[in-house]
Protein backbone atom coordinates (compact mmCIF):
# COMPACT_ATOMS: atom_id res chain seq x y z
CA UNK A 1 0.00 0.00 0.00
CA UNK A 2 0.97 3.36 -0.84
CA UNK A 3 1.96 5.36 2.33
CA UNK A 4 1.10 8.91 0.66
CA UNK A 5 -1.14 10.74 3.01
CA UNK A 6 -4.84 10.78 1.36
CA UNK A 7 -5.02 15.31 1.48
CA UNK A 8 -2.13 14.84 -0.88
CA UNK A 9 -4.01 12.59 -3.42
CA UNK A 10 -6.14 14.88 -5.03
CA UNK A 11 -4.17 15.14 -7.94
CA UNK A 12 -2.06 12.13 -8.47
CA UNK A 13 0.43 11.95 -11.37
CA UNK A 14 -1.06 9.80 -14.14
CA UNK A 15 2.21 8.17 -14.00
CA UNK A 16 1.69 7.07 -10.37
CA UNK A 17 -1.47 6.04 -11.01
CA UNK A 18 0.12 4.03 -14.00
CA UNK A 19 2.77 2.91 -12.24
CA UNK A 20 0.46 1.39 -9.05
CA UNK A 21 -1.76 -0.11 -11.52
CA UNK A 22 1.27 -2.00 -13.17
CA UNK A 23 2.45 -3.86 -10.29
CA UNK A 24 -1.21 -5.11 -9.68
CA UNK A 25 -2.91 -8.71 -10.62
CA UNK A 26 -6.20 -9.20 -9.46
CA UNK A 27 -6.83 -12.73 -9.34
CA UNK A 28 -9.27 -15.45 -8.53
CA UNK A 29 -8.74 -19.31 -7.86
CA UNK A 30 -11.58 -21.40 -9.43
CA UNK A 31 -11.80 -25.23 -8.62
CA UNK A 32 -14.07 -27.93 -7.96
CA UNK A 33 -14.63 -28.40 -3.93
CA UNK A 34 -11.62 -30.14 -2.21
CA UNK A 35 -8.93 -30.04 -5.08
CA UNK A 36 -7.11 -27.78 -2.47
CA UNK A 37 -8.09 -23.81 -3.23
CA UNK A 38 -8.05 -22.60 0.22
CA UNK A 39 -4.68 -24.86 0.55
CA UNK A 40 -3.13 -23.18 -2.37
CA UNK A 41 -4.44 -20.26 -1.69
CA UNK A 42 -2.89 -20.11 2.06
CA UNK A 43 0.27 -21.51 0.50
CA UNK A 44 0.46 -18.47 -1.92
CA UNK A 45 -0.02 -16.49 1.41
CA UNK A 46 2.71 -17.86 2.94
CA UNK A 47 5.07 -17.69 0.10
CA UNK A 48 4.46 -14.30 0.00
CA UNK A 49 3.53 -11.29 2.51
CA UNK A 50 -0.07 -11.29 3.32
CA UNK A 51 -1.00 -7.27 3.73
CA UNK A 52 -4.37 -7.90 4.37
CA UNK A 53 -7.62 -9.96 4.33
CA UNK A 54 -11.31 -8.80 3.22
CA UNK A 55 -13.75 -11.45 4.84
CA UNK A 56 -11.62 -14.82 5.18
CA UNK A 57 -10.47 -17.76 3.16
CA UNK A 58 -13.18 -20.28 3.95
CA UNK A 59 -12.41 -20.82 7.64
CA UNK A 60 -12.45 -24.77 8.06
CA UNK A 61 -11.47 -26.24 11.72
CA UNK A 62 -7.85 -25.28 12.36
CA UNK A 63 -7.63 -22.78 10.31
CA UNK A 64 -7.17 -18.83 11.32
CA UNK A 65 -11.32 -18.04 10.27
CA UNK A 66 -13.45 -15.37 11.76
CA UNK A 67 -15.31 -16.38 14.24
CA UNK A 68 -19.02 -15.54 12.68
CA UNK A 69 -22.06 -16.88 12.62
CA UNK A 70 -21.50 -17.66 9.66
CA UNK A 71 -18.84 -20.67 10.51
CA UNK A 72 -21.86 -22.48 11.95
CA UNK A 73 -23.30 -23.10 8.87
CA UNK A 74 -20.26 -23.41 7.32
CA UNK A 75 -19.14 -26.13 10.24
CA UNK A 76 -22.27 -27.70 9.66
CA UNK A 77 -22.74 -27.54 5.48
CA UNK A 78 -18.62 -27.28 4.65
CA UNK A 79 -19.59 -24.55 2.82
CA UNK A 80 -18.04 -21.24 2.31
CA UNK A 81 -20.48 -18.32 2.51
CA UNK A 82 -18.47 -14.93 2.62
CA UNK A 83 -16.30 -13.70 0.28
CA UNK A 84 -13.11 -12.86 0.85
CA UNK A 85 -10.48 -10.16 -0.87
CA UNK A 86 -6.51 -11.48 0.52
CA UNK A 87 -3.94 -9.17 -0.64
CA UNK A 88 -0.53 -10.42 -0.96
CA UNK A 89 2.77 -8.62 -1.20
CA UNK A 90 5.39 -10.18 -3.74
CA UNK A 91 8.05 -9.14 -5.45
CA UNK A 92 7.09 -5.60 -5.20
CA UNK A 93 3.80 -6.88 -6.57
CA UNK A 94 0.21 -6.12 -4.99
CA UNK A 95 -1.60 -9.34 -6.11
CA UNK A 96 -5.47 -8.85 -5.07
CA UNK A 97 -6.99 -12.91 -5.02
CA UNK A 98 -10.58 -12.66 -4.61
CA UNK A 99 -12.11 -15.44 -3.42
CA UNK A 100 -14.94 -17.49 -5.42
CA UNK A 101 -17.16 -18.63 -2.28
CA UNK A 102 -19.06 -21.71 -2.80
CA UNK A 103 -18.46 -25.07 -1.83
CA UNK A 104 -21.01 -28.32 -2.99
CA UNK A 105 -22.74 -26.10 -4.31
CA UNK A 106 -22.16 -22.13 -6.11
CA UNK A 107 -23.95 -19.39 -6.83
CA UNK A 108 -24.56 -16.59 -8.69
CA UNK A 109 -22.21 -14.64 -6.32
CA UNK A 110 -19.42 -17.15 -7.04
CA UNK A 111 -19.29 -15.96 -10.78
CA UNK A 112 -19.98 -12.63 -9.93
CA UNK A 113 -16.34 -12.60 -8.67
CA UNK A 114 -15.27 -13.35 -11.79
CA UNK A 115 -16.22 -10.14 -13.30
CA UNK A 116 -13.98 -7.92 -10.67
CA UNK A 117 -10.38 -10.05 -11.83
CA UNK A 118 -8.22 -9.94 -14.76
CA UNK A 119 -7.31 -13.58 -14.25
CA UNK A 120 -7.63 -17.40 -12.58
CA UNK A 121 -5.67 -19.59 -11.42
CA UNK A 122 -7.76 -22.89 -12.25
CA UNK A 123 -6.84 -25.58 -9.90
CA UNK A 124 -7.36 -29.11 -10.66
CA UNK A 125 -6.73 -32.01 -8.85
CA UNK A 126 -4.19 -34.74 -9.89
CA UNK A 127 -6.77 -37.39 -9.91
CA UNK A 128 -9.59 -36.09 -10.42
CA UNK A 129 -9.14 -34.28 -13.47
CA UNK A 130 -11.17 -31.42 -14.49
CA UNK A 131 -14.30 -32.02 -12.52
CA UNK A 132 -17.80 -30.50 -13.60
CA UNK A 133 -17.40 -27.10 -11.18
CA UNK A 134 -14.41 -26.47 -12.58
CA UNK A 135 -15.88 -26.70 -16.07
CA UNK A 136 -19.11 -24.47 -15.26
CA UNK A 137 -16.55 -22.00 -13.65
CA UNK A 138 -14.28 -21.81 -16.92
CA UNK A 139 -17.15 -21.57 -18.93
CA UNK A 140 -17.79 -17.97 -17.18
CA UNK A 141 -13.77 -17.31 -17.91
CA UNK A 142 -14.52 -18.00 -21.60
CA UNK A 143 -17.44 -15.77 -21.77
CA UNK A 144 -15.10 -13.27 -20.59
CA UNK A 145 -11.89 -14.44 -21.96
CA UNK A 146 -9.95 -14.07 -19.07
CA UNK A 147 -6.39 -15.53 -19.19
CA UNK A 148 -6.38 -19.04 -17.61
CA UNK A 149 -3.27 -20.28 -15.32
CA UNK A 150 -3.83 -24.11 -14.64
CA UNK A 151 -2.37 -25.48 -11.66
CA UNK A 152 -2.59 -29.31 -11.20
CA UNK A 153 -2.33 -29.89 -7.34
CA UNK A 154 -2.13 -33.16 -5.71
CA UNK A 155 0.91 -34.61 -7.14
CA UNK A 156 1.89 -35.67 -3.86
CA UNK A 157 -0.78 -38.42 -4.21
CA UNK A 158 -1.59 -40.95 -7.15
CA UNK A 159 -3.00 -39.49 -9.55
CA UNK A 160 -3.43 -39.54 -13.58
CA UNK A 161 0.05 -39.25 -16.17
CA UNK A 162 0.74 -35.63 -16.56
CA UNK A 163 0.61 -35.72 -20.42
CA UNK A 164 -2.66 -37.06 -19.92
CA UNK A 165 -4.05 -34.68 -17.92
CA UNK A 166 -2.72 -32.02 -20.46
CA UNK A 167 -5.10 -33.87 -22.76
CA UNK A 168 -8.00 -33.58 -21.06
CA UNK A 169 -7.42 -29.91 -19.95
CA UNK A 170 -7.00 -29.31 -23.80
CA UNK A 171 -9.98 -30.80 -24.85
CA UNK A 172 -12.45 -29.88 -22.18
CA UNK A 173 -10.72 -25.91 -22.45
CA UNK A 174 -9.93 -25.62 -26.22
CA UNK A 175 -6.60 -24.03 -24.28
CA UNK A 176 -3.24 -25.36 -25.34
CA UNK A 177 -1.62 -25.56 -21.92
CA UNK A 178 2.07 -24.96 -22.04
CA UNK A 179 4.07 -26.14 -18.81
CA UNK A 180 6.07 -23.74 -17.19
CA UNK A 181 7.33 -26.33 -14.55
CA UNK A 182 7.20 -30.48 -15.03
CA UNK A 183 7.52 -32.81 -12.37
CA UNK A 184 10.02 -35.45 -11.45
CA UNK A 185 8.25 -38.22 -10.54
CA UNK A 186 5.05 -39.95 -10.75
CA UNK A 187 2.25 -38.64 -9.25
CA UNK A 188 1.96 -39.80 -6.08
CA UNK A 189 6.10 -39.99 -5.89
CA UNK A 190 6.32 -35.82 -6.26
CA UNK A 191 10.74 -35.33 -6.28
CA UNK A 192 10.62 -32.02 -7.85
CA UNK A 193 10.41 -29.61 -10.26
CA UNK A 194 11.96 -29.44 -13.89
CA UNK A 195 11.90 -25.41 -14.76
CA UNK A 196 11.38 -25.51 -18.11
CA UNK A 197 12.78 -21.70 -18.67
CA UNK A 198 16.30 -22.70 -17.31
CA UNK A 199 16.16 -26.98 -17.90
CA UNK A 200 17.06 -26.51 -13.78
CA UNK A 201 15.86 -28.74 -11.29
CA UNK A 202 14.07 -28.05 -8.00
CA UNK A 203 14.33 -30.99 -5.26
CA UNK A 204 11.77 -30.80 -2.14
CA UNK A 205 12.36 -32.57 0.71
CA UNK A 206 10.21 -32.54 3.40
CA UNK A 207 11.20 -30.36 6.51
CA UNK A 208 11.96 -32.14 9.83
CA UNK A 209 9.79 -31.93 12.20
CA UNK A 210 6.63 -30.96 10.09
CA UNK A 211 7.58 -27.45 9.24
CA UNK A 212 5.01 -25.93 6.77
CA UNK A 213 7.59 -24.66 4.22
CA UNK A 214 9.12 -27.78 2.18
CA UNK A 215 13.41 -27.74 1.60
CA UNK A 216 13.93 -26.31 -1.65
CA UNK A 217 17.50 -27.07 -3.26
CA UNK A 218 18.47 -26.06 -6.73
CA UNK A 219 20.64 -28.67 -9.35
CA UNK A 220 21.92 -28.44 -12.74
CA UNK A 221 20.83 -30.83 -15.48
CA UNK A 222 23.67 -33.48 -14.41
CA UNK A 223 23.48 -32.70 -10.58
CA UNK A 224 19.25 -33.83 -10.82
CA UNK A 225 20.44 -37.10 -13.25
CA UNK A 226 23.11 -38.24 -10.61
CA UNK A 227 20.25 -37.66 -7.86
CA UNK A 228 17.10 -38.85 -9.57
CA UNK A 229 18.35 -41.26 -12.34
CA UNK A 230 15.18 -42.19 -14.46
CA UNK A 231 12.91 -40.04 -12.94
CA UNK A 232 14.80 -37.23 -14.24
CA UNK A 233 15.50 -38.92 -17.41
CA UNK A 234 11.38 -39.19 -18.04
CA UNK A 235 10.97 -35.48 -17.24
CA UNK A 236 13.56 -34.80 -19.75
CA UNK A 237 12.17 -37.14 -22.66
CA UNK A 238 8.57 -34.99 -22.19
CA UNK A 239 10.11 -31.32 -21.79
CA UNK A 240 11.46 -32.07 -25.46
CA UNK A 241 8.74 -33.61 -26.51
CA UNK A 242 6.65 -30.84 -25.51
CA UNK A 243 9.45 -28.79 -26.95
CA UNK A 244 9.22 -30.18 -29.50
CA UNK A 245 5.54 -29.80 -30.01
CA UNK A 246 5.54 -26.22 -29.69
CA UNK A 247 4.16 -26.20 -26.22
CA UNK A 248 5.93 -23.16 -24.47
CA UNK A 249 4.73 -20.30 -23.33
CA UNK A 250 3.91 -17.35 -24.96
CA UNK A 251 2.46 -14.13 -23.04
CA UNK A 252 -0.13 -13.10 -26.56
CA UNK A 253 -0.98 -16.73 -26.76
CA UNK A 254 -2.16 -17.02 -23.61
CA UNK A 255 -3.52 -13.24 -22.73
CA UNK A 256 -5.05 -14.02 -26.15
CA UNK A 257 -7.05 -17.24 -24.62
CA UNK A 258 -5.50 -19.36 -26.78
CA UNK A 259 -2.61 -21.09 -24.43
CA UNK A 260 -2.81 -21.72 -20.47
CA UNK A 261 0.43 -21.75 -18.46
CA UNK A 262 0.37 -25.17 -16.01
CA UNK A 263 2.18 -25.42 -13.14
CA UNK A 264 2.45 -28.62 -10.92
CA UNK A 265 1.96 -28.32 -6.73
CA UNK A 266 1.21 -29.89 -3.79
CA UNK A 267 -0.30 -27.12 -1.86
CA UNK A 268 -0.11 -28.87 0.90
CA UNK A 269 3.13 -29.71 1.15
CA UNK A 270 3.82 -25.74 -0.38
CA UNK A 271 5.61 -28.12 -3.55
CA UNK A 272 5.53 -26.02 -6.48
CA UNK A 273 3.86 -22.72 -5.03
CA UNK A 274 7.11 -20.42 -5.12
CA UNK A 275 6.79 -21.11 -9.05
CA UNK A 276 3.12 -20.22 -9.16
CA UNK A 277 3.02 -16.67 -7.70
CA UNK A 278 6.07 -15.47 -9.33
CA UNK A 279 4.47 -16.46 -12.49
CA UNK A 280 1.69 -13.90 -11.12
CA UNK A 281 4.24 -11.35 -10.67
CA UNK A 282 5.72 -12.45 -13.89
CA UNK A 283 2.97 -13.56 -16.87
CA UNK A 284 -0.34 -12.60 -15.06
CA UNK A 285 -2.00 -9.42 -16.96
CA UNK A 286 -2.10 -5.92 -14.56
CA UNK A 287 -5.18 -4.14 -14.64
CA UNK A 288 -6.83 -3.17 -18.02
CA UNK A 289 -8.31 0.08 -19.78
CA UNK A 290 -12.14 -0.47 -19.55
CA UNK A 291 -15.10 0.21 -21.87
CA UNK A 292 -18.37 1.95 -20.49
CA UNK A 293 -21.28 1.31 -21.79
CA UNK A 294 -21.32 3.75 -24.36
CA UNK A 295 -17.84 1.82 -26.02
CA UNK A 296 -15.97 3.95 -24.46
CA UNK A 297 -12.31 3.75 -23.35
CA UNK A 298 -11.50 4.13 -19.66
CA UNK A 299 -7.64 4.32 -19.09
CA UNK A 300 -6.06 2.89 -15.65
CA UNK A 301 -4.92 6.34 -15.33
CA UNK A 302 -7.95 8.50 -15.84
CA UNK A 303 -10.44 9.75 -12.71
CA UNK A 304 -11.38 7.28 -10.01
CA UNK A 305 -13.72 4.43 -11.35
CA UNK A 306 -15.10 1.57 -9.45
CA UNK A 307 -17.57 -1.14 -10.37
CA UNK A 308 -19.53 -3.25 -7.13
CA UNK A 309 -19.66 -6.74 -7.73
CA UNK A 310 -20.60 -8.04 -4.63
CA UNK A 311 -22.89 -6.41 -1.42
CA UNK A 312 -23.12 -8.88 2.18
CA UNK A 313 -24.67 -8.19 5.22
CA UNK A 314 -24.08 -9.77 8.44
CA UNK A 315 -20.27 -10.70 7.76
CA UNK A 316 -19.72 -10.12 11.30
CA UNK A 317 -21.93 -9.97 14.77
CA UNK A 318 -19.40 -6.73 16.02
CA UNK A 319 -20.30 -5.18 13.02
CA UNK A 320 -23.95 -5.79 11.89
CA UNK A 321 -24.02 -4.05 8.53
CA UNK A 322 -23.77 -3.83 5.04
CA UNK A 323 -20.82 -3.88 2.99
CA UNK A 324 -20.71 -3.31 -0.63
CA UNK A 325 -17.27 -4.67 -2.27
CA UNK A 326 -16.36 -2.53 -5.77
CA UNK A 327 -13.44 -3.04 -7.53
CA UNK A 328 -11.36 -0.15 -8.63
CA UNK A 329 -10.88 0.10 -12.41
CA UNK A 330 -9.48 3.46 -13.12
CA UNK A 331 -7.80 6.48 -11.19
CA UNK A 332 -6.55 6.68 -7.63
CA UNK A 333 -9.11 6.34 -4.48
CA UNK A 334 -8.75 8.41 -1.23
CA UNK A 335 -10.42 8.38 1.23
CA UNK A 336 -12.86 11.30 2.07
CA UNK A 337 -13.73 11.97 -1.98
CA UNK A 338 -16.87 12.47 -3.53
CA UNK A 339 -18.00 9.88 -6.12
CA UNK A 340 -21.31 9.39 -8.35
CA UNK A 341 -22.89 6.39 -8.47
CA UNK A 342 -24.10 6.13 -11.80
CA UNK A 343 -28.02 4.39 -10.84
CA UNK A 344 -29.10 6.34 -7.84
CA UNK A 345 -27.37 9.58 -9.17
CA UNK A 346 -26.54 10.12 -5.78
CA UNK A 347 -23.28 11.42 -5.17
CA UNK A 348 -21.80 9.98 -2.26
CA UNK A 349 -18.62 10.93 0.11
CA UNK A 350 -16.35 7.46 0.51
CA UNK A 351 -15.73 8.49 4.24
CA UNK A 352 -16.38 4.36 5.36
CA UNK A 353 -14.30 2.60 3.14
CA UNK A 354 -12.79 -0.50 4.92
CA UNK A 355 -10.68 -3.63 4.68
CA UNK A 356 -11.82 -6.75 7.04
CA UNK A 357 -8.74 -8.73 8.40
CA UNK A 358 -10.10 -11.56 10.12
CA UNK A 359 -12.39 -9.92 12.81
CA UNK A 360 -10.59 -6.81 12.91
CA UNK A 361 -10.99 -3.88 10.08
CA UNK A 362 -8.88 -1.71 9.00
CA UNK A 363 -9.69 1.60 7.38
CA UNK A 364 -8.41 2.08 3.70
CA UNK A 365 -6.44 5.50 2.94
CA UNK A 366 -5.30 5.24 -0.58
CA UNK A 367 -6.43 2.71 -3.25
CA UNK A 368 -5.56 1.77 -6.83
CA UNK A 369 -6.70 -0.13 -9.82
CA UNK A 370 -7.08 -3.37 -9.22
CA UNK A 371 -7.85 -3.00 -5.80
CA UNK A 372 -10.77 -3.90 -4.13
CA UNK A 373 -12.57 -1.71 -1.40
CA UNK A 374 -15.41 -2.20 0.73
CA UNK A 375 -17.63 0.58 1.46
CA UNK A 376 -19.35 0.40 5.24
CA UNK A 377 -23.44 0.75 5.39
CA UNK A 378 -23.50 2.45 1.76
CA UNK A 379 -27.27 1.55 1.21
CA UNK A 380 -27.92 2.46 -1.92
CA UNK A 381 -25.23 1.16 -3.55
CA UNK A 382 -26.18 -2.61 -6.03
CA UNK A 383 -23.82 -5.08 -7.26
CA UNK A 384 -23.78 -3.40 -10.79
CA UNK A 385 -23.18 -0.23 -9.79
CA UNK A 386 -20.57 2.07 -11.51
CA UNK A 387 -18.89 4.33 -8.76
CA UNK A 388 -17.16 7.57 -10.74
CA UNK A 389 -15.78 10.68 -9.39
CA UNK A 390 -16.59 12.33 -13.01
CA UNK A 391 -20.33 11.31 -12.20
CA UNK A 392 -20.64 10.11 -15.74
CA UNK A 393 -19.11 7.29 -16.30
CA UNK A 394 -21.26 3.82 -16.25
CA UNK A 395 -19.33 0.46 -16.89
CA UNK A 396 -22.17 -2.17 -18.40
CA UNK A 397 -24.15 -4.05 -16.20
CA UNK A 398 -22.95 -7.61 -14.60
CA UNK A 399 -24.49 -10.63 -16.80
CA UNK A 400 -26.67 -12.63 -15.35
CA UNK A 401 -25.99 -16.02 -14.85
CA UNK A 402 -28.54 -18.78 -16.04
CA UNK A 403 -30.53 -20.10 -13.07
CA UNK A 404 -31.29 -24.06 -12.74
CA UNK A 405 -33.29 -24.26 -9.71
CA UNK A 406 -37.05 -22.53 -8.84
CA UNK A 407 -38.94 -22.56 -5.73
CA UNK A 408 -41.80 -20.44 -4.37
CA UNK A 409 -41.54 -18.94 -0.85
CA UNK A 410 -43.53 -17.94 1.83
CA UNK A 411 -43.05 -17.04 5.67
CA UNK A 412 -43.46 -19.89 8.00
CA UNK A 413 -44.80 -17.41 10.60
CA UNK A 414 -47.67 -14.60 9.14
CA UNK A 415 -46.96 -12.09 11.55
CA UNK A 416 -43.41 -11.75 10.18
CA UNK A 417 -44.01 -9.67 6.91
CA UNK A 418 -41.95 -6.80 7.03
CA UNK A 419 -38.80 -8.97 8.07
CA UNK A 420 -39.78 -11.71 5.44
CA UNK A 421 -39.82 -8.25 2.56
CA UNK A 422 -36.47 -6.82 3.58
CA UNK A 423 -34.72 -10.36 4.04
CA UNK A 424 -35.80 -11.35 0.47
CA UNK A 425 -35.46 -7.76 -0.89
CA UNK A 426 -31.42 -7.91 0.42
CA UNK A 427 -31.04 -11.58 -0.73
CA UNK A 428 -31.42 -10.64 -3.75
CA UNK A 429 -29.56 -6.99 -4.38
CA UNK A 430 -26.55 -9.78 -2.41
CA UNK A 431 -27.54 -12.41 -5.33
CA UNK A 432 -28.11 -15.06 -3.14
CA UNK A 433 -30.71 -15.63 -5.21
CA UNK A 434 -33.24 -14.05 -7.07
CA UNK A 435 -36.45 -12.68 -5.93
CA UNK A 436 -39.03 -12.93 -9.17
CA UNK A 437 -42.88 -11.81 -8.97
CA UNK A 438 -45.35 -13.57 -11.36
CA UNK A 439 -48.80 -11.83 -11.56
CA UNK A 440 -50.38 -15.05 -12.66
CA UNK A 441 -49.86 -16.41 -9.25
CA UNK A 442 -53.33 -16.47 -7.18
CA UNK A 443 -51.28 -16.53 -4.09
CA UNK A 444 -48.77 -13.85 -5.00
CA UNK A 445 -45.80 -15.97 -3.65
CA UNK A 446 -42.53 -14.57 -5.06
CA UNK A 447 -40.42 -17.23 -6.70
CA UNK A 448 -36.65 -17.81 -6.03
CA UNK A 449 -34.21 -18.55 -8.83
CA UNK A 450 -30.46 -19.73 -7.88
CA UNK A 451 -27.95 -21.12 -10.00
CA UNK A 452 -27.17 -23.73 -7.18
CA UNK A 453 -29.94 -25.52 -5.27
CA UNK A 454 -27.54 -25.05 -2.10
CA UNK A 455 -28.49 -21.56 -2.00
CA UNK A 456 -32.05 -22.22 -0.52
CA UNK A 457 -30.42 -23.25 2.76
CA UNK A 458 -28.47 -20.25 2.47
CA UNK A 459 -32.08 -18.47 2.41
CA UNK A 460 -33.44 -20.44 4.77
CA UNK A 461 -30.16 -19.89 7.30
CA UNK A 462 -30.27 -16.02 7.07
CA UNK A 463 -34.02 -15.89 6.61
CA UNK A 464 -34.47 -17.75 10.06
CA UNK A 465 -31.02 -16.07 12.05
CA UNK A 466 -30.60 -12.78 10.73
CA UNK A 467 -34.09 -11.91 9.22
CA UNK A 468 -36.10 -13.48 12.17
CA UNK A 469 -38.19 -14.52 9.71
CA UNK A 470 -38.01 -18.83 8.84
CA UNK A 471 -39.56 -19.41 5.08
CA UNK A 472 -41.14 -22.48 3.56
CA UNK A 473 -40.15 -23.29 0.17
CA UNK A 474 -42.32 -25.48 -2.25
CA UNK A 475 -40.16 -26.25 -5.46
CA UNK A 476 -41.46 -25.90 -9.31
CA UNK A 477 -40.34 -27.96 -12.23
CA UNK A 478 -38.57 -25.33 -13.89
CA UNK A 479 -35.46 -25.81 -15.61
CA UNK A 480 -34.24 -22.91 -17.84
CA UNK A 481 -34.88 -19.02 -17.89
CA UNK A 482 -35.15 -16.90 -20.86
CA UNK A 483 -34.94 -12.92 -20.96
CA UNK A 484 -38.33 -11.58 -22.34
CA UNK A 485 -39.86 -8.60 -23.90
CA UNK A 486 -42.59 -7.43 -22.13
CA UNK A 487 -44.80 -7.51 -24.82
CA UNK A 488 -44.37 -11.28 -25.28
CA UNK A 489 -45.52 -12.11 -22.21
CA UNK A 490 -49.38 -13.08 -23.01
CA UNK A 491 -48.00 -15.30 -25.99
CA UNK A 492 -45.77 -16.81 -23.34
CA UNK A 493 -48.15 -17.09 -20.54
CA UNK A 494 -49.94 -19.90 -22.76
CA UNK A 495 -47.47 -21.59 -23.79
CA UNK A 496 -47.91 -25.22 -22.22
CA UNK A 497 -44.99 -25.96 -18.91
CA UNK A 498 -44.34 -21.79 -19.25
CA UNK A 499 -44.38 -18.98 -16.68
CA UNK A 500 -43.53 -15.23 -16.52
CA UNK A 501 -42.39 -13.68 -13.96
CA UNK A 502 -40.37 -10.16 -13.34
CA UNK A 503 -37.38 -9.09 -11.19
CA UNK A 504 -36.94 -6.05 -8.97
CA UNK A 505 -35.48 -4.16 -11.98
CA UNK A 506 -38.27 -4.74 -14.06
CA UNK A 507 -36.67 -7.27 -16.49
CA UNK A 508 -39.25 -9.90 -17.52
CA UNK A 509 -38.11 -13.81 -17.86
CA UNK A 510 -40.01 -16.96 -18.96
CA UNK A 511 -39.34 -20.06 -16.73
CA UNK A 512 -39.65 -23.16 -18.71
CA UNK A 513 -39.56 -26.94 -17.71
CA UNK A 514 -36.87 -28.21 -20.12
CA UNK A 515 -35.25 -27.34 -22.94
CA UNK A 516 -37.67 -28.94 -25.26
CA UNK A 517 -39.95 -26.56 -24.37
CA UNK A 518 -37.79 -24.00 -25.30
CA UNK A 519 -37.09 -25.09 -28.59
CA UNK A 520 -40.85 -25.79 -29.39
CA UNK A 521 -41.96 -22.69 -28.52
CA UNK A 522 -39.33 -20.96 -30.70
CA UNK A 523 -40.52 -23.33 -33.46
CA UNK A 524 -43.74 -22.21 -33.70
CA UNK A 525 -43.15 -18.06 -32.62
CA UNK A 526 -40.08 -17.28 -35.08
CA UNK A 527 -40.90 -13.60 -34.45
CA UNK A 528 -40.42 -13.86 -30.82
CA UNK A 529 -36.80 -13.60 -29.18
CA UNK A 530 -35.92 -15.71 -26.24
CA UNK A 531 -32.25 -14.00 -24.99
CA UNK A 532 -29.99 -16.81 -23.11
CA UNK A 533 -28.66 -15.74 -19.90
CA UNK A 534 -24.80 -16.48 -19.31
CA UNK A 535 -24.60 -20.17 -19.16
CA UNK A 536 -22.39 -21.76 -16.51
CA UNK A 537 -22.41 -25.35 -17.82
P1 LIG B 1 -11.00 -26.59 -1.28
O1 LIG B 1 -12.31 -27.20 -0.98
O2 LIG B 1 -10.72 -26.60 -2.76
O3 LIG B 1 -10.74 -25.27 -0.65
O4 LIG B 1 -9.93 -27.64 -0.71
P2 LIG B 1 -9.03 -27.59 0.60
O5 LIG B 1 -7.91 -26.65 0.43
O6 LIG B 1 -9.88 -27.47 1.79
O7 LIG B 1 -8.40 -29.06 0.51
C1 LIG B 1 -9.21 -30.23 0.55
C2 LIG B 1 -8.42 -31.38 1.16
O8 LIG B 1 -7.33 -31.72 0.32
C3 LIG B 1 -7.82 -31.02 2.50
O9 LIG B 1 -7.88 -32.15 3.33
C4 LIG B 1 -6.39 -30.69 2.17
O10 LIG B 1 -5.49 -30.91 3.24
C5 LIG B 1 -6.10 -31.61 1.02
N1 LIG B 1 -5.08 -31.11 0.11
C6 LIG B 1 -5.00 -29.87 -0.45
N2 LIG B 1 -3.91 -29.79 -1.23
C7 LIG B 1 -3.30 -30.99 -1.17
C8 LIG B 1 -2.12 -31.52 -1.77
O11 LIG B 1 -1.39 -30.88 -2.51
N3 LIG B 1 -1.81 -32.82 -1.47
C9 LIG B 1 -2.57 -33.58 -0.64
N4 LIG B 1 -2.19 -34.82 -0.42
N5 LIG B 1 -3.69 -33.10 -0.07
C10 LIG B 1 -4.04 -31.82 -0.32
Amino acid sequence: MSTVPSDQLTDVPAEQVAAESARRRTIAVISHPDAGKSTLTEALALHARALREAGHVHGKSGRAGVVTDWQDMEKQRGISISSAVLQLDHRDTVVNVVDTPGHADFSEDTYRALTAVDAVIMLIDAARGMEVQTRKLFGVCKQRGLPVITVVNKWDRPGQEALALLDEVESVTGLRPTPVTWPVGIAGDFRGLLERSTGGYVKYTKAPGGATLAVEQRMDAAGAEAVEGEAWRQAVDEHELLEATGADHDEDEFLGFRTTPLFFTAAVANTGVGQVLDALVDIAPSPRDQRDVGGEVHPVTSRFTAQVFKTQTGMNPAHRDRLAFARIHSGVFHRGMTVRDDRSGRPMVLKHVQTVFGSDRSTVDVAWPGDVIGLVNARHVNVGDTLSENGRTAYPPLPVFAPEHFRTVRPKDLGSGKQFRQGLRELDAEGVVRVLTSDSRGDGEPVLSAVGALQFDVVQYRMTHEFRSPVLFTELPFTTARIIDRKDAPLLRAHRGCEVVENAEGRVFALFTDEWRVRSFERDNPDVTLEQLVATS
